[in-house]
This record gives C-alpha cells, structure tokens and sequence, in this order.
C-alpha cells in the first residue's frame, strides 16, 4: 500500500513500507494490526528561532517522530542535515521500532531531524539549536518516554547541551533522557566506537561463514564519519586492508591501503576529506563500485540503487547506514545471488544496544568497565545473527525480510496483546 495521502509519504518512508510489506506477507500478518504495526504513532513538527553570530534570527524546522511506542520508551537519534524531510525521520523512527524488536531491547522505535547544514554553523549556533530543538520536544520525551542519541551531523557534545536543557527543564540531572554523551556527563564507555564495532563484528562473522580470512580481505567504505571510521578502525585491526574511503566531498581509492589514523587526523584537522592525498581521488559513485570483499555504505539512504546494483563488484555489503539500499537495488542483489547482504537493522544495531546500556547505567548510576560493555555487546550480537539466519532458513528469503520478520513481529504481537485502547 502506497499512502500516499500521508504526510510522510516520500521516496524513503514508501522504501520502509515496501519492506515492511514484503516481510509482513511472508508471516501473514492480519490487517487488523498490520497497519497500526506499520505506521507511525505520532510526530511533532517544531520551529526553532535561533540567534546567529551576525545578530539575526533564523528560524529552522526540525520533526520528532515516535513510531512504536508498544514495546517500551521510544529510542533514535537526532539528526542535524540539510536533507532532513518529515517522510525521511518516519522512516528512520520505523526502522529502529526494527532494530531494537530484532536485537530484544526493551524499546520502541523513534527519530529526530532538523533542516540545517551543521557545518556552516558556528560552535555557539550549534549549541542555541541543539538546545532550542531540546527545549520543545522536552515535554515529549524522557527517559521513560523517548530517549533520543546521536544521529548524522549530531555528536557528544550536542547530546550534552540537549541533556544539560533537559535537566534544567525538569529541575534536577537527568541523564537517562539521552544516550550517546561525553563520558564525564554519564556516556558509556564504548559508546562511541559501538556502531563500527558492530558492523565489523558481523562482517568478520559473515566472511568467516564463507571461509574468507582476515588477509584475503578488502574494504570500501562510503561514508568517514563516526560509524565509517570506527569500522575502517576495527576491521584494519582484525588484518583486513581498506582500499577505498570517501566522505560528502569525494575519496580515495588505494590498492595498497589507505592508512587509516592519517585519514581520521586529516578529518579533524580540515573537517572532510577534500583534498586528502592518501589514494586516487574517486567520486562517490565510483567508490561504491570499487572491486572489494567489502562494501560498507555508511552514510546516507538510497545509495545502491537500480542503477549500481547491477555494478557492485562486492561479496559482502554491510550497511552501516540506515535505508542505503533501495527496493529495486534489494531485487537486483537477490536475483544476482553473490553478494552477502547484512541489512542495516542487523549490521548497525551495535549503536543502540550500547546506547541501551548507557541508560541502563544513568538508571542504575552504576558504570559498567568497557571490556563489560563489548562482552555483553558481543553476545546480543550474536544472538542477533543467528536469529536472523534462522529465520531466512525458514522463509527461504532474503536477510533483511528475515531481519524485518523478526522485528516487526514482536512489535506486531506487542500491539495485538495489548489490545486498542479504550
Ligand atoms: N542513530 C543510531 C541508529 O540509527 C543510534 C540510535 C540510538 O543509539 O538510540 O541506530
């Protein structure tokens, strides 16, 4: 079903609720509750008047979209970007309702976005956003309610100053309404790394399914923020070799290696990797049809599409983004039968489960080592995995209707157990 009479439809929510279907078919889902399974619960749109340097006002629109709210308190990152649409954050609030069901965390599913370059902000606009954009969705969320955490173009210190509003708001330190925090104001050790520590344990476990080791193994990853560089971190650790990075300004490709640690001091030295010198310089779209063992898009949605599908020359794609492939790329992978798709609501969910016990930590006020955090991090990883492949075992599908049928289930009988209300 299209709808395309919602306020969220676009090309992005229309590829969330095609999987959706797609799986919901597989399992039979009944109509009375697939619906109200697959929609979103609710959502906020918020204007937020913000001083700038020069002494004007600009005024920037920002969404809080609550998907599921069935399974527990709502959980997702904010995102801070020029793209953000309200259709885009439903889709990325559906997919952590996905995510949190598949991995088993006691959560329901939500996003945030606001429209604005980041990057052109200074560090005192920055803060009056992120803290303008917290004041209003304030009385929403909390830490029983919705816990956001950072997305892309959002990090530690912008979770901070959200978490620093929030407490003031409600009168006392709170710091179990966000996750993703500097360590100093209540962040998990291990936090930070988490998502590319995650993509790569489920690389390594799928390329040792297929009896690739370490040293035949070659890695392209699109996408060098936070999740990219800590996967090119973890998976150069392990002995494999990344051949080819990019960022939103280009890349690099080389044969012989890029070196990692000189690229991540690059970026924090220019902010991007404009003009680095560490390979080939490569487009965007060139890099994703690199020859690799790896290909790891770990930027933005709707990347693979029917256009490159075709062309990848990959054995496994592991999407540390969210959304990155779309329905007709899903089709051409599946009919070609040689690449090993981990889906993003698998390969990304390291992110949130650490974020699940960094809340668990603020509740408890008890701070866990961070070999403790990988270890049971580890575990719930591995639960996930094999979960998930037996699942597609038994639908004879693909892995991400199989991760789908996982995660929309349990929200789906949550929903049906609880009844409507009144
Ligand atoms: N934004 C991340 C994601 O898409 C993390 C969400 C969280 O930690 O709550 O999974």
């Amino acid at each position: 079903m299209a709808l395309t009479h919602s306020v969220y439809d676009s090309p992005v929510f229309r590829q969330a609720c095609t999987q959706f279907d797609f799986a919901a078919d597989i399992i039979g889902m009944e109509a009375g509750v697939r619906v109200r399974t697959k929609l979103p619960r609710r959502c906020l749109v918020v204007n937020l008047p913000v001083r700038m340097d020069n002494g004007k006002v600009e005024t920037f629109e920002g969404y809080r979209v609550q998907h599921n709210l069935s399974t527990g308190p709502a959980k997702g990152g904010i995102r801070f970007h020029q793209d953000v649409t309200l259709g885009e954050v439903a889709a990325l609030a559906m997919w952590m309702s996905w995510k949190c069901s598949l991995v088993g965390l006691p959560y329901g599913g939500a996003k945030g976005g606001v429209i604005v370059n980041a990057r052109d902000m200074s560090t005192g606009e920055l803060e009056r956003l992120s803290r303008r954009y917290m004041q209003e969705i304030a009385p929403f969320i909390g830490p029983n309610i919705d816990i956001p955490a950072p997305d892309v173009g959002t990090n530690e210190q912008v979770m901070a100053w959200m978490m620093d509003t929030y407490s003031n708001h409600v009168g006392h330190f709170d710091p179990g309404v966000i996750t993703g925090k500097p360590i100093a104001l209540g962040g998990s050790l291990g936090r930070k790394e988490a998502t590319g520590e995650g993509v790569a344990y489920f690389t390594k476990a799928y390329l040792t399914d297929l009896g690739i080791k370490a040293g035949d193994t070659t890695v392209v990853i699109q996408g060098f923020g936070n999740v990219g560089s800590e996967t090119a971190m973890a998976l150069q650790a392990w002995g494999a070799k990344v051949v080819g990075i990019s960022d939103f300004t280009g890349g690099v490709s080389n044969p012989k290696g890029v070196d990692i640690q000189d690229a991540i001091a690059y970026v924090a030295k220019n902010r991007s990797l404009e003009g680095y010198t560490g390979g080939d310089t490569v487009t965007n779209e060139q890099l994703l049809e690199l020859p690799c063992t790896v290909l790891i898009p770990a930027a933005l949605e709707r990347v693979i599409t029917e256009k490159n599908a075709g062309k990848l020359k990959c054995r496994v794609l592991a999407e540390g983004a969210n959304g990155p492939t779309t329905n007709e790329a899903d089709k051409i992978i599946e009919q070609r039968g040689d690449i090993e798709l981990i889906p993003d609501v698998l390969c990304n969910s390291g992110g949130v489960i650490v974020s699940y016990f960094e809340w668990l930590q603020n509740l408890q006020n008890y701070y866990w080592e961070k070999d403790e955090v990988f270890a049971r991090l580890h575990k719930m990883l591995a639960k996930a995995k094999a979960n998930v492949d037996a699942t597609k075992a038994k639908y004879r599908c693909s892995r991400r209707t199989a991760a789908l049928v996982l995660g929309i289930s349990r929200v789906a009988e949550a929903k049906a157990k609880r009844g409507l209300f009144p």
